[in-house]
Formats: C-alpha cells, structure tokens, sequence
C-alpha cells in the first residue's frame, strides 16, 4: 500500500525535496527551543574561531534533521559529507570518509544507531581526539598506526536514541530532539512551499492540508504536492477549503492525519488484543507488518495524540482511540504485576 502519511523519503520526493528544503536557519520555521541553541553554539563556536562540538539529532523521520544538518554546515560556512550508519559498513569504509575531511567540515551520519559496532569504536578516538587508529601489516609483524584527522565536527541523525549505545551518546556535546511540528508551524511550512511553487492556496484551505500532516514537514509537503493535483484538474488551480477537503478526503486520509495503517494498528489492539497491552512485534504480526515501520512512524503519532500508551507489558489502547474509531470504552481492572 502507498503510504502518503510516512515521513520516510520515497522516490518522488527527491525533487521536491531539493525545491522546498530550507537553505538558512530563518527559513527552518517551528522548532524554536532547537533554533535557539543551535544559534548560541554557531554564535559561540565563530567567535572563538573553533569547529562545533558533535551535535545529535533525533525524532521521527521527516521532521527535518537532514535539512538542519545542511543548514548548519551553511552557517558554519564549511562543507558537509552525507552518509548513513548502514552505508559505513566496515572500518576501511570509515577510514574513507574520515580522511576526505577538511578542518572544521561536518560528517553527517544518518541512521547513526545503525553503525556496527567495529566501526563504531573507530569513531571514538575520531570523535574525542580526532585520531584514527589503523593497522598495517599482517600476522606478527602487524602494527598500529595513529593517524591525525582534522577537527570536524559529527552530525548524527536517529529516529531511535534508545538504540544508540550510551558510550557514543557521551561523545556528542550536544543533542536536540526534534518534536512534531505544531498546526501554526505546519500551516506556515505549506504556505511557504506553496508560495515557492507558485501555487494559490487559502488559508483554511492550508489549515485542512496542516491538520492532517501529522506535524511532519515532509508529510504537508507531499499532502500540498497531491492537492494541488487535485486542484488543477477538477478546479483551475486554486486550494480552497471544499478542495482541500475533497482532496484529502480522497486520498483516505482522516482528519487527524490517520490512515488506513493506523486505524489497523489501533483496531489490532482493540479487537485482538482486548485493548493491549500487547507487545508491538506481536501487533505487527498479526497485521503483517514490518515492526520497524510501525515503530519508526506510525507508533510515535498514536503516541502523540495520546492514543496509544507504552506500558513496561506494551502497548494499550487508550480512550481516546475508541472515541476515535466510534467504538465504546470499558475500562478495564488493574492488570496485576508479573514478578
Ligand atoms: P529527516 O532528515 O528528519 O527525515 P528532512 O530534513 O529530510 O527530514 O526533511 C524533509 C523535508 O521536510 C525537507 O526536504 C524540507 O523540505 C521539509 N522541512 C523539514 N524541516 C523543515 C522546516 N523546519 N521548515 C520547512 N521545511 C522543512
């Protein structure tokens, strides 16, 4: 099934993603607390003349962390190196990238919980004191070898912070969360994107399009892309409320920004499970699922718009996601503890 709501990159966001991606910190509207912090750290580093300290970058996918990478990379004025925990595959490959810098570049490792474990204790010492260790030679006459790397500074980007191990998590002076975007910054970010492609776009009519995009900067993007389609061809061009409305409506999605994944995952719970708790690889078994998808995308907004509840027995279904579904809510006794 195609998934307009995922915030994971797909194929055709290639393009858009190119027009649309915010080039200055100005234009990166909403996550003012991050904006904030990171201005002090660029202000700080410049006026000593240093490289930033490691920065860690987590939340679901789509919220903007690569884009805030480059951004930085920009204010900094130095170049960026883009590549991902499973493309570094083994210390050799590490060793390539490490050594292609320049002083006070930025290597920004996407999926940076997807690292294997060789390669990430190579990146320690590159991390804290900007040396490489490698060896040469084979057998008995084998050594190792120190190598002087420049001062750059790592970007790690993860949708899973509980996945990376604490010694890595210790070596980033700072990390920022990335919280789903708010209706006011998501309208903001559709007017934006509408005005860069020249689409006409009412107000109510980008209201409709933000409250379904599940506060994922990608998702408005892709839900603008698809109504302007609409709007084009069945009325000349102009998003209004009532285009918007049949638009969306047309694409099934809901008018919280549900889809037909999440009503499955939510309806499991409820009808196969009794509610839950129920574990989230049982839940994705039994809708034949990818745990991972429904952990990375689905899970986060059900979590959000408290929906779904994490107990230490998984995951419950919670009042508010009967109301949702239009079913009625017992609420059940206190399940007793397991010792
Ligand atoms: P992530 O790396 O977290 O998966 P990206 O940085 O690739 O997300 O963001 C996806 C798209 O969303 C970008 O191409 C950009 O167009 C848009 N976007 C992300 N954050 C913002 C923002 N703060 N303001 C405006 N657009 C944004």
């Amino acid at each position: 099934m195609e998934r307009i709501v995922s915030g994971k990159p797909k194929e055709e966001d290639i393009s858009l993603d190119r027009t649309l991606r915010p080039k200055q910190l100005t234009d990166y509207l909403g996550q003012e607390k991050v904006k904030d912090n990171l201005k002090i750290a660029i202000a700080a580093a410049q006026g000593r003349g240093e490289p930033l300290d490691h920065i860690l970058l987590y939340g679901p996918p789509g919220l903007g962390k690569t884009t805030l990478a480059h951004i930085i990379a920009a204010e900094m004025r130095v170049s960026i190196r883009i590549t991902s925990g499973p493309a570094v595959e083994r210390p050799g490959d590490l060793a390539a990238v490490l050594t292609s810098l320049r002083d006070a570049d930025i290597l920004f490792i996407d999926e940076i919980h997807r690292l294997s474990r060789i390669v990430e204790e190579k990146l320690y010492p590159a991390m804290e004191e900007f040396a490489l260790d490698i060896f040469i030679g084979k057998g008995a006459g084998a050594r190792s070898v120190r190598l002087r790397l420049p001062r750059f500074t790592l970007i790690g980007a993860t949708t899973r912070f509980a996945m990376l191990s604490p010694p890595l998590r210790d070596r980033f002076g700072a990390v920022y969360r990335l919280d789903f975007y708010d209706n006011e910054a998501t309208t903001a970010i559709i007017q934006r994107s509408a005005h860069i492609l020249g689409i006409e776009a009412e107000e109510s009519g980008v209201r409709e399009m933000a409250r379904r995009a599940r506060g994922t900067p990608r998702v408005a993007n892709r839900l603008l892309k698809r109504v302007r389609d609409y709007a084009q061809v069945m009325a000349e061009g102009v998003i209004t409320e009532t285009v918007a409305l049949e638009a969306l409506g047309r694409l099934e999605i809901d008018h919280l920004g549900l889809d037909e994944l999440d009503h499955k995952v939510l309806e499991a719970i409820i009808h196969k499970f009794d509610g839950g708790p129920v574990g989230l690889e049982t839940i994705a078994a039994s809708i034949s699922e990818e745990a991972d998808t429904i952990m990375d995308v689905y899970e986060p907004y059900l979590l959000q718009l408290g929906f779904l509840e994490r107990t230490p027995r998984g995951r419950v279904a919670t009042r508010l996601a009967y109301e949702h579904l239009g079913l009625p809510y017992e609420k059940k006794p206190p399940q007793p503890t397991l010792f």
